[in-house]
């Protein structure tokens, strides 16, 4: 879907435009500290058009921060979305924590609108009209609150925005897409400029549109591969605060445009809850998964064992991603990448023929049954596989079988087919 991305200091309405847009009235509200809003991209109807909406200012920043999120705000914007909505509030006109962002928007070939919100009423619309000096074109005159002016405004909007997202275009048989996450430090740039360095970079800028360079292409093996989102790993946005949140955006927009994603992780820290989140969101996702555990020159043999125990513990859900030891710095074993991520992209790829799998369904309810539950006892009458990428079963049931019922299932599929580096996914529908 083509994306919409909303920027604007705190306080000028941007919740309010999205929940306009959204067609709702309250703002979803996380009581994280600093973090207004759990989600951040919306999936948006108006008319007969579809369309993703990003809320980037989902971090509210102290007084010190403003400037700071703002800008990290319209940098992610600029790569990440297909159109930017400008939210400034009428009332107050621009300040001089607009000044920056008004520059790089200018700069940018996205389509940016400058929306004047809070003009409630049509003798305001003269304050809207001073936007003009901004230099980013005519100021749109809203209220979101009252909605006056938006559906003016997402008709001028729908006019540039494009029915497919360039931004997520997906080139059917062109080159893989990869996406390197990992929390920060860890080594992502690092393991970009050493392989860039050492391969081929077949086109360095490639783009929604060439001045704004996202994706780089990247010969690796004999093979063209695309790395997504490459802006936010070389362009990292400095801030102290606010800095997982944007750091969190970047990763679940860059996810939503790979097929497969290298989690990297620095085997010199404990794994953290991070890590662990960021591996979650790939799961989210339903991409197969690689894990670069990087930094290897730095492993000495107390912290191997360590390190050992922490990946059966807190990585244990995921031991059927395939792993490869590295160092960026000293390019160890920066060879095994490619054939962990041809794995983990062809069991994403795999579907089992529906005879096959009644077959394994029959026997595998043959040997261990499901436990019976109230006096009943759940069968499976017919599973087939709907869709790859990832593969995704469906098992059709003559009642609800237990999650670990399920679990089981899920096991066995991977003992039997593997499906490495790839997630499955398990659904039942229940036959009356
Ligand atoms: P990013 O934030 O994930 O992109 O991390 P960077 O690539 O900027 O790396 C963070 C720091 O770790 C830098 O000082 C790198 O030089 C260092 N680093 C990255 N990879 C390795 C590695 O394999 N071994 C060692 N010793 N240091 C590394």
């Amino acid at each position: 879907l083509p994306v919409i991305a909303i920027v604007g200091r705190p306080n000028v309405g941007k919740s309010a435009l999205v929940n306009r847009i959204l067609g709702r009235r309250e703002a979803v509200v996380e009581d994280t500290p600093g973090v207004t809003r759990d989600r951040v991209s919306y999936k948006g109807e108006w008319l007969d058009r579809r369309f993703t909406l990003v809320d980037t200012g989902g971090w509210e920043p102290d007084a010190k921060g403003i400037d700071a999120s703002v800008a990290a705000q319209a940098e992610v914007a600029i790569d990440l979305s297909d159109v930017v909505l400008f939210v400034v509030d009428a009332t107050v006109g621009a300040t001089s924590t607009d000044e920056h962002v008004v520059r790089l928007l200018r700069k940018t070939k996205k389509p940016v609108f400058l929306v004047a919100n809070k003009v409630d009423d049509a003798r305001q619309e003269p304050e809207a009209a001073a936007l003009w000096n901004l230099g980013l074109g005519e100021p749109h005159p809203v209220s979101a609150l009252h909605g006056r002016g938006v559906a003016d405004l997402l008709e001028s909007v729908f006019k540039v925005l494009p029915e497919v997202s360039a931004v997520a275009k997906q080139e059917i048989g062109g080159p893989r897409r990869v996406a390197i996450v990992g929390r920060p430090n860890v080594g992502k740039s690092s393991l970009l400029n050493k392989t860039a360095r050492e391969e081929r970079v077949v086109v360095n800028e490639l783009a929604g549109t060439t001045r704004d360079p996202v994706d780089e292409q990247i010969e690796l093996a004999g093979k063209v591969w695309r790395f997504v989102d490459t802006a936010g790993i070389r362009r990292r946005v400095h801030l102290q605060q606010g800095a997982d949140f944007y750091a969190s955006l970047r990763t679940q927009a860059a996810l939503e445009k790979a097929e497969v994603a290298i989690v990297v992780l620095d085997v010199s820290q404990p794994i953290s809850e991070q890590d662990v989140r960021i591996i979650d969101l790939v799961l989210e996702s339903g991409r197969a998964l690689v894990l670069a555990y990087n930094k290897w020159d730095l492993l000495d043999d107390d912290r191997r064992r360590y390190l050992e125990r922490e990946i059966e513990q807190d990585l244990h859900h995921v031991a059927w991603a395939p792993r490869v030891n590295i160092s960026a710095r000293t390019g160890r074993h920066l060879e095994k990448l490619v054939p962990a991520l041809e794995t983990a992209l062809e069991s994403w790829d795999t579907r089992i023929p529906t005879g096959k799998f009644n077959a394994f369904l029959t026997e595998l309810t043959q040997e261990h049954p499901h436990p019976v539950r109230g006096g009943k006892q759940p069968r499976i009458l017919f599973g087939t596989q709907v869709s790859t990428r990832p593969p995704t079963f469906v098992l059709f049931t003559t009642g609800f079988l237990d999650p670990g019922y399920r679990r089981f299932i899920q096991r066995r599929l991977r003992e039997i087919y593997g499906f490495e580096g790839s997630p499955i996914v398990v659904n039942m529908r229940v036959r009356e």
